[in-house]
């Protein structure tokens, strides 16, 4: 029934899309303006320059009117080759779609990773990177195309070790990474790792809703895409980089979305990144407690690769996760991640990104135990209480307003 709506806020908690602040959908209201007119230059000038903080480049930054998913297809098409072998690594659902997105296009992905559901436990293994590059003496390989934050696992892998990966096998491969839902949310250093193309979307860190994306660019993948012929017309860096020079687009480009990134940035550029990437850490932190003290299993089973971004809850044996997300939107006005590909049914996935805090965090957790509770899950102790002793206890040292 469209017609009725619950009271209060629903609470939107997938990994994406975000809930998006009220100030940057004002920001959005405003009317459209000529995208050719002066106003407009200003604003395109802007954001193009201050996207590249957050993805810490100095380098040109591609501002899609798209999804993710065309920007996942621009990466590809505009350095490689018709045949050309990537080397992709299989962290999960989202790293499996790109996957097929090559072979879609006329790629030869070899897809690498641990075997059975392991690698969908765990970050990329470099070393499995490394002796894959070194075994390719004849230097086949053209590209190597890893996922940052895997949605799909709540596992942030370590993409400067990949780079080192690279290195020590003396590849010239590129390196193409995909931080769609890790960008403004974890840590991320475009230029410092040595990323060739980088992959972000709008719906996730950055708070906006779905429709722009991103290619961050880098002098070695700019000198590929003048040599690669993969066809491509509309996901073409050459003539956007020309346009983007004074802030305009070769085409009409998503007006009221870049009012609502330039609020994006400023808001995010405002609390600062690392404060940014300090509170999605302890949100993080604290719904892990949560999840413990249910005495249920994390998804991510390496530590050293937790997410920042969303945290996958597995259901004790014979508990179907979708009921359980069932009973909590029915019951709380709550949405929660489903589990996704091979491992559809057996886990939730908490969202604890972009516009979201302490409070909001307990609310989502509540939600969940209780959920969880009316679902017949038996609970080993109130993860509530250990998410709230944990931020209570951060919050002695750590203060929103100074
Ligand atoms: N890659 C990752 C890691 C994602 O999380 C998503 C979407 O959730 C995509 C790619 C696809 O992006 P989109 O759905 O915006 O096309």
């Amino acid at each position: 029934n469209l017609d009725f709506h619950p009271s209060g806020r629903h609470f939107l908690q997938i990994p994406g899309p975000s809930p998006v602040p009220d100030r940057i959908l004002r920001a959005m209201s405003y009317p459209t303006i000529d995208h050719r007119g002066p106003e407009f230059g200003a604003l395109g000038r802007k954001v193009l320059a201050d996207i590249k903080e957050v993805f810490k480049t100095e380098q040109p930054v591609i501002i899609y009117p798209a999804s993710g998913t065309g920007a996942w297809e621009a990466a590809l098409t505009n350095t490689l080759s018709p045949g050309d072998t990537v080397l992709m690594y299989e962290t999960g659902h989202f790293a499996t779609l790109w996957k097929k997105m090559a072979e879609a296009l006329g790629l030869k992905p070899e897809f690498i990773g641990l075997p059975g559901l392991e690698g969908w436990r765990r970050g990329v293994q470099p070393d499995m990177i490394e002796a894959r590059l070194r075994a390719d003496t004849a230097r086949g390989i053209k590209a190597v195309c890893v996922v940052h934050n895997e949605t799909s696992t709540g596992v942030t892998s370590d993409i400067a070790a990949v780079r080192r990966a690279i290195d020590a096998a003396g590849h010239p491969a590129l390196l193409l990474v995909d931080t769609i839902s890790g960008l403004a949310s974890a840590d991320y250093r475009h230029d410092e790792w040595g990323v060739d193309v980088t992959v972000s979307g709008s719906q996730k860190g950055l708070m906006l809703p779905p429709g722009i994306s991103f290619n961050a660019l880098s002098p070695k993948a700019i000198e590929a895409s003048r040599h690669a012929t993969l066809p491509r017309a509309f996901w073409g860096w050459s003539e956007i980089i020309e346009a983007n020079k004074n802030g305009y687009w070769p085409y009409t480009p998503n007006t009221n979305l870049l009012y609502g990134l330039s609020e994006a940035l400023d808001m995010i550029l405002g609390e600062g990144l690392d404060n940014v990437f300090a509170r999605h850490d302890r949100l993080a932190e604290a719904t892990r407690r949560a999840v413990r003290a249910w005495g249920l299993q994390i998804q991510c089973a390496d530590p050293s690769v937790y997410s920042p971004v969303l945290t996958g809850v597995i259901m004790p044996a014979g508990v179907d996760a979708d009921a359980v997300r069932k009973i909590i939107y029915e019951k709380f006005d709550m949405s929660l991640g489903q589990a996704l590909g091979k491992i559809r049914g057996t886990m939730f996935r908490i969202g604890h990104l972009g516009d979201c805090n302490d409070l909001t965090l307990m609310a989502t957790l509540a939600g969940c135990e209780m959920g969880l509770k009316l679902a017949g899950v038996s609970l080993e102790a109130s993860g509530v209480v250990a998410a709230m002793d944990y931020l209570a206890s951060a919050a002695r040292t750590n203060t929103l307003r100074a």
